[in-house]
């Protein structure tokens, strides 16, 4: 008898691939096991097993597998039917789903670079004779390819040897190049052993009475402890008591104090420290909880709307703790953004080691830790807090998903494929566990909101702010009047710079928000209007003044700032609309006291970069934070007394259907960010039209009116969640080509779909990289077979696939495209 075995290849090719096993090798594998196979003429691929059997292929003679590289399955069978729900959902191959889902040190492959690893102090005596001609390898050669150690080691099963390399720390991956950054050490001091109580005080005194400076410092020390519970800084004492450092550390050399060091992040929470059950919640969170329980008993999804800082943090981790206690796993979904050390440090303090962090910027190891963690149930992986990919996580015994901010576009992957929803793939994830599912959010999403008016999902709400703090007043700022009286200080009104003045006065801090990064978008001429534009992409290159340079935000194409006019000579350049660069040296010269540091996706690009600017405005090192979209997510700062949104406008005005949903909920977000704690916060939001309505709607916190007219607009309109969207973009070099087969694609859906076809049509952005592009949308209705309409799609294809000329052009598809 032969037998053969269906594997999943990393590629995005529809069909499964059969191997040929021994009957031995078909005994012991099982599905989710992973396989090297080759490939072609000479590549080798890690493939997942999807079925054993007995049916030779009929067309090609099946191959022999290399080498089996697990003992138990990497990949449980839920997760598998998962995958293939996203493979057919969102119109992608299965291979493509697991190129996603699974870290990549686990599909290792003849391609895949190997690098050495960061130890220094490598011990030869450990190593293996393969794992030392490895190395030895790499000491001649910056990198290998796994194909090029198969020939040092002269053995054609490699795989396994560089797996363990790469968990030993002994050789890295090409593709995990994060940046290292040590993070930010703090000196603190406390009393040593046998000092720490106040009756060692007076003999301690008498013992200093001499050493006057000491003393004061010892008196300040225990000022400084009465006055706080906190851990008191080394900075803090020597300010208090006006001594020097060698001073205080003569005190340690006597064995008095000690000094010692804590990373700055670490120090907020003692993990461990606080419990779950201590937490009691107020009447309105035991309601909302009461609310999630009932949704929950009849298998409903359940949404939970919570105003700014009402305190849906402490519901999470009650749920939470039921759920660790009786032994099940919790998985923490939220934005890539929002996942901040304040939020890991939070739970952590209920949880400690309990909690796993999954996200991208972590390395590779780091994620094939917790993989093995979830799989195992291990104690280390009870709460899974993550972004969107921690969802491909192999659960063992998941018992709850939580989906915090849940209206967030970034939960939708745009590229590569698969080009999922994190949110409904989540809740697709709870329904495949039989398990329960939370969304929350301060300002839902339309379509959310939409499935509880509909029954379909159970509603929680949380209407008030924990401990009844007012919701921040929002004033509107007519900056159109100001900007022709001419009383605008750069983009500053001056109502905004009063509220400005004061709040610094009081010693609270600030927040702006400018939804762009950079200096200014684009440098146009005022004689001719020319703006410089990228070669490659279809958009106006933006000004950079850090670099003093022309950037295209979609390809990178960069050239250094010109003095004058490509077109027409002239030297009268001029900067037009505004990013945070130039926001922020504006307030150098407005506010020359004030410390100012951003926040936008330029200054925030390595491991802990986030993190430090987050820190600093924590601990009060920065007065005034401007940034991007970034400073609207779930932070929580205690002293921010104002905020102020520069230009609501270019919110509003967005072309996309979504933009007045999109600037309500941003702009509430960013409101939530004021007044935490006792004082009222002030918001004011700066628009040249602060009649339009969604403005008065952000200002009054009317979620519900806003929600009302954006669904009938979307019913008249033809728009989600009153349908559901299918974009299909097209791409191709050549300009005439691209136009020809869009034609087609689209005619021909015109003649096989009974539902709505829109296009093809250039979106904005026409050409990025030198590719045109070109979109043809389809509108199905809810009533309609999503199945079948996709089904005819992928028909349709087929015969596009045929055509000859049309070999070059590149298809795209985006289901529920945002
Ligand atoms: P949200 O996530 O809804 O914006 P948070 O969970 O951050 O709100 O809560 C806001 C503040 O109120 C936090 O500082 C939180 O610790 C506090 N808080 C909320 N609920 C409770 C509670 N039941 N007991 C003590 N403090 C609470
Ligand atoms: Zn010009
Ligand atoms: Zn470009």
């Amino acid at each position: 008898m032969d037998f053969y075995v269906d594997v999943v290849l990393p590629i995005p090719l529809e069909r499964f691939f059969t191997y040929s096993i021994t009957s031995g090798e078909a005994s012991f594998l099982k599905r989710g096991m992973r396989v090297a196979v080759p490939f072609g003429k000479s590549k080798i691929y890690t493939a997942l097993v999807f079925e054993i059997h007995q049916n030779q292929p009929k067309v090609y003679e099946a191959k022999e597998i290399h080498q089996i590289l697990d003992e138990v399955p990497l990949v449980t069978e839920i997760q598998l039917k998962h995958w293939q729900w996203i493979a057919s959902y969102y119109m992608c191959t299965l291979g493509e789903v697991m190129r996603s889902a699974l870290p990549s040190a686990f599909l290792l492959e003849s391609e895949t670079l190997i690098l050495p690893g960061n130890s220094e102090d490598i011990v030869e005596e450990g190593l293996s004779d393969n794992e030392f001609l490895i190395l030895e390898a790499l000491r001649h050669q910056s990198s290998l390819k796994i194909q090029e150690a198969a020939a040092i080691l002269d053995r054609k099963h490699v795989l396994p040897i560089v797996q363990k390399m790469m968990e030993k720390g002994l050789v890295r991956l090409k593709e995990e190049l994060y940046e290292l950054y040590r993070p930010k050490m703090e000196k603190y001091v406390r009393l040593a052993k046998g000092y720490q109580d106040e009756e060692n005080l007076e003999p301690l005194l008498t013992e200093l009475s001499r050493a006057k400076k000491q003393s004061q410092a010892v008196l300040s020390f225990f000022q400084l402890q009465s006055g706080q519970k906190k851990l008191i800084k080394l900075k803090q004492l020597e300010e208090l008591s006006g001594s020097s450092r060698p001073v205080i550390k003569a005190l340690a050399d006597k064995g008095i104090f000690e000094i010692y060091e804590l990373q700055i992040d670490r120090v907020h929470f003692e993990s461990n420290s606080l419990k779950a059950e201590d937490i009691v919640l107020n009447r309105m969170q035991a309601k909302a909880f009461e609310s999630i329980a009932e949704s929950f008993s009849q298998h409903k999804v359940c949404l939970l709307h919570g105003v700014t800082s009402s305190g849906k943090t402490e519901v999470y981790i009650k749920l939470i703790q039921n759920v660790i206690t009786s032994g099940g796993q919790v998985l923490y979904l939220l934005p890539e953004i929002a996942l901040t050390s304040q939020l890991i440090n939070r739970l952590k303090a209920y949880f400690g080691n309990q909690v796993a962090v999954y996200h991208s910027k972590y390395s590779l190891n780091e994620r094939v830790e917790v993989w093995n963690n979830t799989l195992r149930a291990s104690e280390k992986a009870k709460v899974i807090i993550g972004a969107r990919s921690s969802l491909f996580l192999p659960f063992a015994s998941l018992r709850l998903v939580i989906v915090d901010e849940e209206h967030e576009a970034s939960f939708k992957q745009f590229d590569p494929a698969p080009r999922y929803h994190a949110r409904d793939a989540a809740v697709v994830l709870a329904q495949l566990h039989k398990v329960n599912c939370l969304l929350g959010s301060a300002t839902p999403s339309v379509e959310s909101y939409s499935n509880v008016k509909h029954g379909k999902y159970g509603l929680a709400e949380m209407p008030r702010r924990y401990g009844d703090v007012l919701m921040p007043e929002i004033e509107l700022v007519d900056i159109k009047e100001a900007t022709r009286k001419k009383r605008m200080k750069g983009h500053f009104s001056e109502r905004l710079m009063e509220e400005m003045t004061t709040s610094l006065d009081e010693g609270e801090q600030i927040i702006l928000f400018q939804n762009r990064r950079g200096f200014a978008p684009i440098v146009e001429c005022t004689t001719c209007g020319h703006a410089s534009q990228c070669p490659n992409c279809d958009v106006s290159l933006t000004y950079h003044q850090h670099r003093n340079q022309l950037r295209c935000h979609y390809c990178g194409y960069h050239i250094p700032v010109l003095k004058s006019c490509q077109a027409c000579g002239s030297n009268t350049l001029d900067t037009k609309g505004f990013g945070t660069e130039q926001l922020q040296e504006e307030l150098l010269r407005l506010f020359p006291d004030a410390n100012v540091a951003r926040m936008d996706l330029d200054t925030t690009r390595g491991k802990y970069a986030y993190e430090k600017i987050i820190g600093a405005f924590e601990h009060h090192e920065t007065d005034i934070l401007v940034g991007t979209q970034m400073v609207t997510k779930g932070l929580d700062f205690r002293n921010v007394g104002l905020v102020g949104i520069m230009n609501a406008d270019s919110l509003l005005n967005f072309p996309d259907y979504r933009a007045h949903e999109r600037s309500f909920q941003l702009m509430t977000q960013v409101a939530g960010r004021a007044g935490r704690t006792k004082k009222r916060g002030k918001v004011l939001i700066q628009s040249y039209n602060p009649y339009h309505q969604i403005l008065h709607q952000v200002a009054n916190y009317d979620y519900e009116k806003m929600f009302a007219e954006q669904l009938y607009e979307r019913e008249q309109f033809k728009y989600p969640p009153h349908i559901r969207i299918i974009k299909i973009i097209l791409k191709d070099r050549d300009y005439n080509k691209l136009n020809e087969a869009a034609d087609w694609f689209a005619s021909s859906l015109r003649n096989v779909l009974k539902t709505t076809v829109l296009g093809p049509e250039y979106p904005v952005v026409s050409r990025i990289r030198n590719e045109y592009l070109k979109h043809v949308l389809v509108k199905v209705g809810k009533n309609h077979p999503i199945v079948q309409t996709k089904n005819s799609i992928k028909r349709i294809e087929k015969s596009f696939n045929a055509i000859a000329q049309y070999k070059s052009i590149r298809l795209v598809y985006n289901v529920d495209h945002i």
